[in-house]
């Protein structure tokens, strides 16, 4: 396998991610929080960046990138077309369905707009990942802060249908809190309550929490498993549809 998934940790809880094929040399950047941290692990590594992605407009994902440019000047950098206009100069813009290539892999672009409007996720098939930002996380979803409930609905069930063995590289660790809140709804799930005692563990190791497996997602996630009986039941909302009790879920947790 010639390509190599580094998760960079970030700020207090962000996370950045770097793709290095070692057949071609190309590397590439999903997100960037703070410069420093990225540029150390490129630079222990001898890895210069070919490019650069971004998910989503918010400041914590993009206030680095002038500080890595200025160190990988010839990177492209790649964003929602749609968010052209508050996020930094593009080299290509993308939308939902488009496919581009890092290093004859294929990446291929999802809107999963509900965090804001205009956020994409970025799929690479032959890496097994997909890179979320603040849609899809580690035991949760972002806030919606731009989407209604539907909206961020819609975006989870595109990030659900992917192969259960890819990895979900998602901006933050905040599965503290989330695997908290996820035991409110599903005290009972042990594969949640398996894998809150392994998340301990592993802050307590300093490890990061992302990627995920998107098959773990599917079993303890609270917001990909509005759709379940016994997760209706619990919230005493049986007659809800699936996207309904998705925003009840999400406004629970914005309550926690
Ligand atoms: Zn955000």
């Amino acid at each position: 396998m010639p390509l190599h998934l580094v998760t960079v940790p970030c700020l207090s809880d962000n996370y950045a991610f770097v793709v290095h094929d070692s057949e071609t040399g190309a590397t590439l950047l999903v997100d960037i929080p703070e410069a420093q941290p990225i540029l150390d692990a490129c630079c222990e590594r001898g890895w210069a960046l070919t490019d650069i992605l971004i998910t989503h407009h918010h400041g914590d994902h993009i206030q680095g990138l002038a500080a890595v440019l200025a160190r990988h000047d010839t990177a492209r950098v790649i964003g929602a077309a749609a968010d052209a206009h508050r996020l930094p100069p593009l080299t290509r813009g993308v939308a939902e369905g488009d496919t581009f290539d890092f290093a004859c892999h294929d990446i291929q672009v999802l809107d999963v707009s509900g965090h804001t409007l205009g956020h994409v996720a970025y799929y690479m098939p032959a890496l097994g990942a997909v890179f979320t930002g603040d849609s899809l996380m580690t035991l949760g979803c972002g806030r919606l802060f731009e989407g209604d409930a539907p909206t961020m609905y819609a975006s989870l069930q595109k990030l659900a249908a992917l192969p259960p063995d890819t990895r979900v590289g998602s901006g933050h660790d905040y599965t503290a809190g989330n695997a908290k809140f996820a035991l409110t709804i599903e005290p009972d799930n042990p594969a949640l309550i398996a894998r809150d005692k392994a998340f301990a563990q592993a802050r307590a190791l300093a490890q990061p929490t992302s990627p995920s497996l998107l098959s773990d997602e599917l079993a303890t996630n609270p917001f990909l498993r509005a759709h379940l009986p016994g997760v209706k039941a619990r919230l005493s909302l049986q007659d809800k549809t699936d996207p309904e009790v998705f925003g009840a879920i999400r406004a629970l947790k914005d309550r926690f």
